[in-house]
């Protein structure tokens, strides 16, 4: 069979959807919440074996505390040194065991429903049946070589798959992450912000509020001015946002709090925001000098900045899209992915190639079947073309 065009190749994905859905379902119907390991690795196991009977050979990275993380490694019919497209997803998700029986995996007015069926559970399903068609058309040696990881982790930070991802992504000539469109006209991502984590604790000194009022250092006054000085860092211009999402402190309320403490995301557009941020954080004035302050954290994921190789990358899967007949659009978006570690490293990474829909983490999380064959046309087009 000859390698088919990129009509031709959404043709043949067209007549594909009913499967591609049944193997979302398959995914969705295993629940995977990232603080269940033998949950996690129950999905990997049937995803292992999926991988395998395509010819992939299947390499299994125990963890610990969160589910085994899973690589497959496809060869290509080029020269033996050339580099693989690294495929990037994530196993895991944010509902809890029991969430299928509030969320059934069910199809209403053209979505396909579920717990992590967007994030990212279509992502995996396409890139299955993305490899399987392009086995098919190359007579069962793909265009070149695939490595794909699927990370059992990502919505908890990525902390124990993080080496690994970033071990494939340096043999990679190519990144693309397969976590969802961005809206429902299914952009691609081309940069995410950083996100970094503080914990900022305040310590003062107990005091009856009634009897020994003035002998007491409160530590929640301090911690309120500290916040609204933090709260000064925002910067929306140069895509800096500053959150004080959680604060605590006292003990009662006839007690002159001794103890207070607030955390704080901080997500930034450059890499030398966050280091300015970071600077700003740790040298933070005293308002009461008789109280200490401790910032403790740092960077999570960097920023997914728009280099020239994201830019490349994009230019390829918008030539895909234009044969056709529709307009990528590309997205840069708040939330982080472990494309951020692949991106910082200076891999040309491609984020967002996964399924269109809305509702991620969230009641309504939905695909549009409709848009599955055409991403995966754009998916095994544009890893062609890499
Ligand atoms: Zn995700």
């Amino acid at each position: 069979m000859n390698v088919p065009s990129v009509s031709e190749q959404l043709r043949y994905f067209r007549k594909q959807q009913a499967k591609i859905v049944k193997t979302i379902r398959q995914l969705v119907e295993i629940e995977s919440p990232s603080d269940v390991k033998p949950a996690v690795d129950r999905l990997g196991t049937v995803l292992a074996s999926r991988f395998a009977e395509l010819g992939g050979r299947v390499r299994v990275h125990p963890a610990e505390k969160f589910g085994n993380h899973l690589q497959a490694d496809f060869k290509g019919r080029g020269p033996r040194d050339q580099k693989p497209v690294l495929l990037l997803g994530h196993m895991d998700t944010v509902y809890p065991i029991g969430t299928i029986s509030k969320m059934p995996c069910r199809v209403t007015k053209g979505r396909l429903h579920g717990p992590g069926v967007l994030d990212m559970k279509s992502g995996i399903a396409l890139a299955l049946h993305a490899i399987e068609a392009m086995l098919k058309w190359n007579r069962g040696k793909l265009p070149l070589p695939i490595t794909i990881l699927l990370v059992s982790d990502e919505e908890v930070g990525s902390a124990s798959s993080r080496a690994i991802t970033e071990t494939l992504a340096r043999k990679s000539s190519a990144v693309v992450v397969l976590e969802p469109a961005s809206g429902l006209e299914g952009a691609v991502k081309t940069s995410r912000k950083g996100i970094c984590e503080y914990t900022l604790k305040v310590t003062g000194k107990a005091a009856h509020s009634g009897l020994d009022f003035e002998k007491g250092q409160s530590a929640i006054v301090e911690l309120a001015k500290q916040i609204w000085q933090i709260s000064q860092l925002v910067d929306l211009r140069r895509g800096i946002t500053v959150n004080v999402g959680k604060m605590s402190g006292g003990t009662r309320a006839n007690v002159v709090a001794a103890e207070a403490s607030a955390v704080i995301d901080v997500r930034v557009s450059r890499m030398g925001d966050a280091l300015e941020i970071d600077g700003k954080l740790r040298s933070l004035k005293l308002f009461n000098r008789n109280c200490r302050i401790a910032v403790s954290g740092g960077m999570n994921r960097p920023p997914m900045e728009r280099t020239a190789g994201v830019a490349a990358l994009y230019e390829k899967a918008s030539a895909v899209a234009d044969e056709l007949g529709w307009k990528l659009e590309e997205a840069s978006v708040g939330g982080g992915s472990d494309g951020n570690f692949t991106a910082a490293l200076g891999i040309p990474t491609l984020d967002g190639l996964g399924g269109v829909g809305e509702g991620a983490h969230a009641e309504h999380e939905s695909v549009v079947i409709s848009e599955l064959p055409r991403r995966a046309a754009l998916l095994s087009a544009l890893i062609t073309r890499i």
